[in-house]
Parts: structure tokens; C-alpha cells; sequence
């Protein structure tokens, strides 16, 4: 990266990470200005390609190697998703293989669940005693009543066992607890999805709207870059939020919306535009369908009728109402990813799209490109067996749009309840469930269900200390995975591969599946030796390489069109074959055909909204003890507006608690009082106040989000999740 461009992202995402120092297992640097390694050439170095794993955006990446040791890692100028650049996570991922504190060995549980006790055994006893429990539980429930909770890639050869098993019990937090809402509403709008990475032409977009999207602090590597590239050429931004984000302080408009009215907003955005004629009226009249409904419900909805929802003046929603259309069809209004806030999630979502498609910017320059895929063929595996039962999570389709990935919640559910089904047995990987899954005492109680809890991770995180087995895993700087080939405005396909040894007993996830498979009779599912031969069998049905592909990290396809105006034949996969203004799916299923805004439920007196989201520097719950990551940020701190923080006394940088209205107390936290936040709601960073006695580092660090969200809106369209709908109120005993 050169140092221009890297002062321009560094300022977007607020954050740096020093690349000056590796960290030994012993804390101590490696290297005293390792920042000065680019800048002569260093005798002996190998720079190995590979793909980052620090969050899900797979970013192509180099890692510097010497004598068999990790200097440091950056960006692969040849991988379309990195462009070279590597985010501060991904720059501090360097770390995760350097952790003192990471799994050395498999260990099984000798005393109570959660007491965190295990005695360490060899690969061979852990296997052979997960095999058994497992095979225990086929034959007294059924096959499908073991659940797979995985997230990334990583997942893929475990869950390949799971089927072969004869489950389909295997889901994500990363669907009905993130982006799911984002992904139906689209669905029903354009008959496809927005996917990941987002086909968002943020580099190209003229006006760019963001709705409670923090780009920049919600760290996605490529939307970050782009962002940085429309600020530079100064384009229009438009930002909703309750906080005055990193985002926000790029914008030309900024909206302190608040909380839980953005449909409000959307719909009264929607009425200016229609209402004054501003769309793109070629576009709607040649591929939408229900407009004159459309147009008809939301007569009602002026900028007047949103202003004591949303607290925003009737003046600035037609303003910014008429900057959109100003600059359409290069007008983006960004979906969002973490979309899981009220419960109604999909409808604001759709209200997203439908704002889109007033705009002319589905399948547009500056709006949303068509992405595509490298084709590498899959390895022929014989057929999974058919298992006997559906799915557990979504009885009697009770969330009639719930479609790809199942619910993690019903699973949770199922396995309280015994219903439609037992389900006995949980595998985990790369997921913390007791802080990505709502209600932690659910969780809790779903695991003490179990026959069987494994969970492979590579740190003893906070779901580990509750876990039967624990596996140790290598990191992704020691492993391969499966080929990357995610749709992108180019197809391309990127390779992981590992650029240094283990330092314990930890080993790849495909070796865990393989291993595990083959105590399971499930061998013919491995006809592989091991993952060189599959990926080498995958690369050579598209004409690659693996010793290609090892080389060269990443290899693109051709460039192709990715607008209408390209030449694209619009194909929109509903049931009208067009965009659907009015959704005759929700209609036919009792749903509002066209969004409608409920006004959510407001804090009790004394009581704030919480509202938790991202820092550039850590993902999730899974990097915190990270050890250049960790020195980044240690813990999370509590943004409270100042009025409120002198009303109640609390001082700038004091320790507090906060208490829920179920009574949940928190952990401590730092007080941040800022002018930056409204005075109904209180912000943090998700993934701190963690419980795990075995992360020192980590351990009762900051609060945690997700203990205090005890109430969750399930939304009845795809069964999401929402959970901002959990209030806080100041406590002082520390
Ligand atoms: S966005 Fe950052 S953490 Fe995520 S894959 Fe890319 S470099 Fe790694």
C-alpha cells in the first residue's frame, strides 16, 4: 500500500494497527521495526500468498516468512477483494498464530459443564469418544438429531460430515442473526439476493445512503476501500444513525434518527420521491410490478407524518429525498448487513430495496452490479443419506420465508423443547454461541440438554469452557481450507494455504472431519488422501493447478458485464418476473404487501436503548485476545450523551454497571460521555466482557452485549432475530 492511499483508509477506518512488532508466545517483540522489512530487501524471506480468516470477507493476502517464522502479513495486490490493503484485523492477524494463550491439545471435560475442568487427551481418545457419543445418539433419536452450528469457511469439511451422518441440522448465527432479514427482503423484491460480498458499486456511486451502517467501523475490507474512494472523489453521503458514527463524519447529510423508526423514514422518503415524480420512471414502468398499490399506501406517509416518529423535520427528508434522485440511478442506499435490529427487519429491508428500485439502481452503475462466480466443479461425492425428518429449526414452516440457512434459534429451541424432535448433539465451530445467539440463559439451558457438546476452536473461548470435547485447531495461517471463489464484479478463485507450522498439537479442521468420518464408518465419503489431492482434483476440473494456485494466491476470470446498461438482460426471479412494488408472496401469506411502519416499544423512564455494533480492529467475539489486536483495544467502553451522563452524575472514564430490565446486571464498563449519541440510547462494542477463565487476557474485560440482551422480536417473515430491543439502566456498585 503506498502511503497515500494508506492515510486515506486509515482515516475511514479510524484505526491503526502497528505493524512494527510481532509478538513471540513469550509477549516479546521479534523484530524491532519490522515496519522498515518493505523496505529493503531482507535475505532469506519467502512471501507466501494465502487468504485472511481474521473475519468472513476472505481478503487475499501475503505473509512474510523467515527461517520458518511469521514476520508479518499484507495485502495480495493481485486479489480483487484486498486490492492489496489488508484491514487492521487482517494486518494484526498475525497475532492469532503467535497467542500464548491458544488450545494446545483436545481436551475432555472431567467435571461439571461450564466449570471449565478437562483433562487432556490425545487426537485418537477425543475422536474415538466423540464417534461413540455420536453413534450413541443415532441410535436412540436418529441421525438428524446432531447439530452443526459452524460459521466460514472453515465449516465446509465438517459439515460435509454431518451430512454424511444424515443431518441438515447445521446453521449460522451469521443468518437469522445478522444479514437473513436483508437477504429475504430483497428476495422478495428482486427475486435475488444482495450476498457476500455485498454487490454493493460503492466506488461508483454518486449518493450514497447509509442506514445504521457504520463502514469503517463495521470493517469489511472492500466496502471500506470503496467507501474511501467515493469520500476522495466527494460523493453525496447521506447517514442515518443514532450515533454520530466514523461514517457520519463523512457525510453531507447526517440523520439522528431515532431508534427503531427507520421505516418511518423510508416510507417518507418514498412518498416525497413518488409523490414529486423523482423516480426512475422509465425503469419502474418497464420492470416493476404493483406500483399503482405501492404508490397508493404510502400516499399517506409525508415527511410531516414521519418527523414525530423519527425526530427528523419534514424539510431534511425531502432534501435528502430529492439528493437521491438527484444523482439516480447512481444512487445507493446500502442494505446493511447486520440487519437483525426490531423484528420487522425484513420489512425495513424491503423498504430498502423498494427505495432502490425507485432509484433505478438494481443492475445499475453506481447502485447494484450482477456479480460472478469462478466455476470450479465440486468433488463427486457418493449421495448423502436422505435424512428422515426436515429440518428442526422451522416446525410446521412456521417463518414461511425462512430459506437458505436454517434458524439458529429453533435448533436452540428444538433441543430445549425436545420439539419437532430431540436434537442430543451439538458440534460448534468458529461461532461463540453464548454471545452470538440472543438470551444467553437459553443457550445455557439447551446445553444442559445435551448428550454430546464438541466444539473445535482455537482459543478456549467463552462456548468452550461449556463443551464435553474441546478440539484444538490449527489457525488459518497453518491450514488449508476450501477454495474461495465468492461472486465479485470479477470471478476469481483464492487459495489458503498454510505459511507456518502449528506450534502445538492443533490440527486442520479438514483433517478433524476426515478423521472423524472414518471412526464413523463414513469413510467412502473421504475417497481423498488429504486436502492438497482434493483441492489439486477441484483445480483441475477448472483447467488450474494447486502448484498453480500455491504460487499465485489468486486467479481472475475474464471481465465481464456487470450492468444492464452493459448489455445485461434483466431477470428478476419473482413471481411477476419483475420487481415487486407489491409483494403478492407476503400477500398470499398474510403479510403486508407493502411495508408498513409500527412504532417500537420505548424505554421505560430511567432506562436507555442499547445498541452494540463493531470496532475496526476485532471481529465479533473471536479476536480479542489476539495480541496485537488486544493492545488495540482492550475492553469496550459505554457511550452515553453527555446531558444524560451529567443528569445522572457519571463521570467521563468512571467504571458503572448496567442493569436490564429483566435485572440482568452487567460487567463493568467505561463511561464515554459524548455529544455523538442520542440521549435515548447508549452504545458498545460487541464481543467484550467476556467469561472465559481460561483467556486471562480477556477475562471480565469490558461488558458484554449479549449478556444483557435477554429479549429478542423474532421477525414472522424469516424468523431473524431482533435485538435492539433490549433497555439498560446505570448501576454503581463496582
Ligand atoms: S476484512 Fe480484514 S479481517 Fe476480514 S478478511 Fe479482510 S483483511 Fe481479514
Amino acid at each position: 500500500m503506498n502511503s497515500l492511499s494508506r492515510r486515506k483508509f486509515l482515516k475511514i477506518t479510524g484505526a491503526t494497527v502497528g505493524a512494527a512488532a510481532v509478538i513471540t508466545g513469550s509477549g516479546k517483540a521479534l523484530f524491532k521495526g519490522a515496519d522498515k522489512v518493505n523496505k529493503k530487501i531482507v535475505k532469506g524471506i519467502k512471501k507466501i500468498p494465502t487468504y485472511c480468516d481474521v473475519c468472513f470477507w476472505k481478503c487475499g493476502a501475503i505473509a512474510y516468512v523467515k527461517d520458518g517464522k511469521l514476520w508479518k502479513i499484507e495485502g495480495n495486490p493481485k486479489d480483487p477483494l484486498s486490492k492489496g490493503r489488508l484491514c487492521p484485523r487482517g494486518t494484526g492477524g498475525v497475532s492469532a498464530h503467535y497467542d500464548p494463550e491458544r488450545l494446545n491439545s483436545p481436551l475432555i471435560r472431567k467435571k461439571e459443564r461450564g466449570e471449565e475442568k478437562w483433562v487432556a487427551v490425545t487426537w485418537g481418545e477425543a475422536l474415538d469418544y466423540i464417534a461413540k457419543k455420536m453413534n450413541k445418539i443415532k441410535e436412540k433419536y436418529g441421525p438428524e438429531s446432531m447439530a452443526l452450528f459452524s460459521h466460514g469457511v472453515g465449516g465446509t469439511f465438517l459439515k460435509h460430515t454431518i451430512k454424511a451422518f444424515g443431518s441438515r441440522n447445521i446453521t449460522a448465527p451469521s443468518f437469522a442473526q445478522c444479514r437473513g432479514p436483508r437477504e429475504t427482503g430483497f428476495e422478495l423484491t428482486f427475486g435475488d439476493v444482495v450476498g457476500s460480498p455485498e454487490r454493493t458499486d460503492i466506488k461508483n456511486s454518486k449518493c450514497l445512503v447509509l442506514i445504521g451502517s457504520h463502514l469503517g467501523e463495521n470493517m469489511h475490507n472492500t466496502q471500506v476501500q470503496e467507501f474511501a474512494e467515493a469520500v476522495e472523489k466527494g460523493t453525496s453521503i447521506i447517514v442515518v444513525d443514532p450515533r454520530f458514527s466514523v461514517a457520519a463524519s463523512k457525510a453531507k447529510y447526517y440523520l439522528p434518527i431515532k431508534p427503531g423508526t427507520d421505516i418511518a423514514l423510508l416510507l417518507a422518503w418514498m412518498n416525497v420521491i413518488v409523490k414529486e415524480k423523482l423516480y426512475d420512471i422509465d425503469y419502474v414502468n418497464k420492470y416493476g410490478f404493483g406500483f399503482e398499490q405501492f404508490a397508493a399506501e404510502i400516499s399517506q406517509y409525508t415527511p410531516e407524518w414521519a418527523y414525530p416518529e423519527t425526530g427528523i423535520e419534514p424539510e431534511l427528508i425531502r432534501t435528502t429525498a430529492r439528493e437521491m434522485a438527484l444523482y439516480k440511478p447512481a444512487t445507493l442506499v446500502h442494505p446493511g448487513r447486520h440487519t437483525t435490529w426490531y423484528g420487522d427487519d425484513t420489512q425495513r429491508s424491503r423498504a430498502i430495496a423498494l427505495l432502490n428500485a425507485l432509484m433505478g439502481s438494481w443492475g445499475r452503475k453506481g447502485g447494484f452490479y450482477l456479480p460472478y462466480n469462478y466455476s470450479v466443479p465440486k468433488y463427486k461425492y457418493p449421495p448423502y443419506p436422505k435424512p428422515e425428518h426436515e429440518p428442526v429449526d422451522n416446525p410446521n414452516h412456521k417463518y414461511p420465508f425462512a430459506e437458505g440457512e436454517l434458524l439458529s434459534t429453533g435448533i436452540r429451541e428444538a433441543t430445549i423443547t425436545g420439539k419437532p424432535y430431540p436434537i442430543k448433539g451439538w458440534m460448534v465451530y468458529a461461532t461463540n454461541l453464548t454471545q452470538s445467539l440472543p438470551n444467553r440463559e437459553e443457550t445455557i439451558k439447551a446445553i444442559q440438554n445435551l448428550d454430546l457438546l464438541v466444539v473445535v476452536d482455537i482459543i478456549p473461548s467463552e462456548i468452550a469452557g461449556w463443551a464435553d470435547v474441546v478440539l484444538p485447531e490449527v489457525t488459518y495461517l497453518e491450514r488449508y481450507d476450501e477454495l474461495n471463489t465468492a461472486s465479485f464484479r470479477q470471478s476469481f478463485i483464492s487459495l489458503r494455504q498454510p505459511v507456518v507450522d502449528a506450534p502445538g498439537d492443533q490440527k486442520p479442521n479438514w483433517w478433524i472431519a476426515k478423521q472423524l468420518a472414518e471412526r464413523l464408518g463414513l469413510e467412502k465419503y473421504y475417497p481423498w488422501k488429504d486436502i492438497e489431492e482434493y483441492l489439486d482434483t477441484r483445480l483441475k476440473g477448472a483447467g488450474l493447478s494447486l502448484n498453480e494456485l500455491k504460487k499465485k494466491g489468486v486467479v481472475t476470470g475474464p471481465k465481464e458485464p456487470i450492468y444492464f446498461d452493459e448489455g445485461i438482460e434483466p431477470e428478476f426471479y419473482t413471481p411477476s418476473g419483475k420487481i415487486e412494488f407489491y409483494s403478492l408472496q407476503l400477500a398470499e401469506a398474510g403479510f403486508d404487501p407493502v411495508p408498513k411502519y409500527k412504532r417500537p416499544e420505548q424505554p421505560p423512564p430511567g432506562y436507555f436503548r442499547l445498541l452494540f455494533g463493531r470496532a475496526p480492529v476485532h471481529t465479533f467475539s473471536k479476536t480479542q485476545s489476539y495480541p496485537l489486536l488486544h493492545h488495540q483495544m482492550e475492553e469496550n467502553v459505554l457511550w452515553v450523551n453527555t446531558d444524560v451522563a451529567k443528569r445522572f452524575g457519571l463521570k467521563n472514564g468512571e467504571y458503572i454497571k448496567l442493569k436490564n430490565t429483566d435485572g440482568v446486571i452487567s460487567n463493568k464498563i467505561k463511561v464515554y460521555a459524548t455529544e455523538r449519541i442520542r440521549t435515548d440510547c447508549v452504545f458498545m462494542v460487541h464481543g467484550f466482557g467476556q467469561t472465559s477463565k481460561q483467556l486471562k487476557s480477556t477475562y471480565l474485560r469490558g461488558a458484554s452485549d449479549s449478556q444483557l440482551i435477554t429479549r429478542y422480536n423474532t421477525d414472522p417473515i424469516m424468523g431473524g432475530t431482533g435485538m435492539n430491543v433490549n433497555f439498560v439502566t446505570f448501576e454503581w456498585e463496582v
